[in-house]
């Protein structure tokens, strides 16, 4: 069967010939294709540095991330370097590579992944530890850092996952920390340099990279254990920095993009262009890791933001806008941005819509204004029922915001509303639980301003309290399944109304989430286990509970020991060489204020916290309309 796909490039008769006779044997062979409008397509040959970008899940959802796109401009838009992309294959295309033996290749320049000079691999979840040991595998790359010699790219993590990689750190050779557009272009310019020098090392390569701020290399950190099984002490080596730092950028109007995001050819599960409008959240919920390893807020030019928009109207042809952030509503022109945006574009039939909504009634007035083209769906996330819970997580939101938010969003015409709840955190006793079921029973009794709301449909999602690193709740501990599947039983019970749908994460999902989110390296053998045995963690059908307890128990761990444990202040954490820019006294001050009840008011409305992201306080947080020093 001759070739279905035409690309020239100098390198891919064998890669080609593959496609050609096996694309039309898997399922949305459009993943592999490559071809996407706004795809740069660079040669390899000529670059001095070959990037290629991995999302490890499947197309759809990597397709939808904002990070790879930004970095896979900033790169192609340098002369010197050119960026592929690469998304982990289906199973049945993983099938078909490993039985024609061919190794997993990137997208656009059908180049196996192993002849780039550097593969970024990000880090968004922690479900998706053992495909990123499959994406190595696939490519035919060794799999650990230590295997590696000349020849071989280096393999780089980021994303969120780099605050603590240490269950994967020794897959990669270095990880970013923190906000990547100027470490990516320090770090080409770093393997340029080494490229163009005769004796190429390898350890010299990486000490140097390890030189720029925001860069972790593990290989130079090495970790001690006490008979306990807690950590002992963890070492740098001569000229390692301790800790790593991570990097941000202060005046986000520098930076735009994606300014031309390429346009998939399989639907993504966010299937509209994103306007990033801000970084950072300071409202201090205590659960959330973005809110704490973002910080502070740095809010983009209302003026900047508007043409951006248009650039990516005219660039994509696309009919939905998302606001993203945190937490847009909190943007401080988001009234003025949004209204205009939503009239302008209104004329062309493009949608402006916010991922989510804050939990009262201004975001519903935003909402109101934003349903002039189309009329997206509404999600609240009120998180928690009880007002003694909503202080320990710091988001305080009455059950009058949310009732009249709800009522607002009916009264507009919204008949279908999404809410999330979470359950297992700190403290939390059944009848906090309870409270979640009388919260929803009443909302559907007085969302329609006090009467009953004919025809709405609740959508309540819940998902269980996983500690994530460089949080308050760091030292918590999870609860166990028997705990939260007594949790779900109540929801359950109490939710089982006309009109109210009820999902909940599967608890060994989050279990595991729990397992990998403040492990250490120990945890290696069981990763590489799971992925061998076919673990994608991050699609239920893939998911085996059973395999990664048989994975845990022959690497000797316990998994109870890294989930349901409360770590005391003086343990040593397995991230504790990372800096994630807010203090680790400032945490452990909001952990003692969670378990007492007390809230922290956020910064950008009240006096500085000091939790060490600004130096001096406030210098670096950025709101729309001031200037940049
Ligand atoms: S240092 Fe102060 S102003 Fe800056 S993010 Fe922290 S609490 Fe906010």
């Amino acid at each position: 069967m001759p070739p279905l796909i035409f690309w020239r490039y100098e390198l891919s008769e064998e890669t080609e010939l593959f496609l050609g006779e096996e694309l039309a044997g898997v399922t949305r062979p459009g993943r592999y294709l490559g071809i996407e409008v706004n795809a740069y397509r660079k040669p390899f040959r000529s670059a001095d540095v070959t990037c290629v970008l991995v999302y490890p899940d499947a197309y759809e959802i990597g397709m939808s991330h904002l990070g790879l796109s930004i970095l896979y401009e900033e790169i192609n838009e340098r002369d010197d370097a050119m960026a592929d992309r690469a998304y982990l294959p289906w199973v049945d295309m993983q099938e078909s590579l490993e039985r024609r033996g061919i190794r997993l290749f990137g997208l656009e320049s059908r180049v196996p992944l192993g002849e780039f000079d550097l593969v970024g691999i990000t880090l968004q979840h922690e479900l998706t530890y053992a495909n990123v040991a499959r994406v190595l595998g696939l490519a035919g790359i060794p799999l650990t850092a230590a295997e590696r010699g000349e020849g071989v790219p280096l393999v780089i993590g980021g994303g969120p996952g780099a605050f603590n990689p240490e269950p994967v750190a020794e897959l990669f050779d270095l990880l970013v920390l923190g906000e990547g557009e100027e470490v990516l272009h320090e770090l080409i310019d770093a393997v340029k340099g080494w490229k163009s020098t005769e004796r190429r090392e390898r350890g010299a390569l990486l000490r140097a990279c390890a030189a720029i701020p925001g860069v972790y290399v593990p290989s130079l950190y090495s970790v001690h254990y006490r008979p306990d099984g807690a950590i002992e002490s963890i070492e740098a080596e001569r000229g390692a920095p301790m800790p790593v730092r991570k990097r941000r950028l202060t005046d986000l109007d520098r930076w735009r993009h994606p300014r031309r995001p390429v346009i998939p050819l399989v639907e993504p599960v966010h299937d509209r262009c994103s306007l990033e409008i801000f970084r950072g959240c300071t409202r201090g919920c205590r659960f959330c890791q973005a809110g704490m390893i973002y910080r502070p807020v740095r809010e983009r030019a209302e003026e900047s933001l508007r043409a951006w928009a248009w650039e990516l109207v005219e660039n994509t042809g696309c009919d939905e806008i998302s606001l993203s952030s945190l937490n847009s509503a909190d943007y401080t022109r988001i009234l003025s941005l949004s209204g205009g945006l939503a009239s302008e574009m209104g004329e062309k039939h493009v949608a402006v819509s916010l991922p989510s909504l804050r939990t009262d009634t201004f975001s519903v007035e935003l909402a109101a204004r934003l349903r002039r083209v189309k009329r997206t769906g509404l999600t609240f996330a009120p998180e928690v029922a009880s007002p003694r819970l909503r202080a320990t997580v710091n988001k305080v939101v009455s059950d009058e915001d949310l009732l009249s938010a709800v009522s607002a969003a009916y009264r507009e015409g919204w008949r279908k509303i999404k809410l999330y709840f979470m359950v297992g955190l700190p403290g939390e006793s059944e009848e906090d639980v309870e409270e979640i079921c009388a919260l929803v029973r009443r909302i559907m009794r007085e969302g329609a301003h006090g009467g009953p709301a004919k025809g709405l449909r609740l959508s309540v999602s819940v998902s269980t309290f996983v500690p994530k690193s460089h949080t308050p709740l760091q030292w918590a501990r999870q609860m166990s399944l028997p705990e939260i599947t007594r949790r779900h039983f109540i929801l359950k019970d109490g939710l089982r109304m006309r009109g109210v749908n009820l999902r909940w994460h599967t608890r060994e999902m989050s279990y595991l989430e729990g397992v990998l989110s403040r492990g250490d390296r120990r945890l290696l053998p069981a990763v590489l286990a799971a992925s061998r045995q076919g673990c994608l963690d991050s699609w239920s059908e893939f998911f085996s509970w059973e395999r990664w307890l048989g994975a845990l128990e022959a690497a000797g761990l316990d998994p109870s020991w890294y989930v349901e444990r409360e770590r005391p202040r003086s343990e040593t954490l397995p991230w504790d060489h990372l800096h994630a820019g807010v203090d680790r006294d400032f945490l452990w001050e909001e952990y003692e204020k969670a378990v007492r009840g007390e809230t922290t008011p956020d910064c950008r409305f009240s006096e500085c916290s000091e939790c060490g992201a600004c130096s001096p306080p406030r210098a670096q947080l950025r709101l729309a309309g001031e200037a940049a020093p």
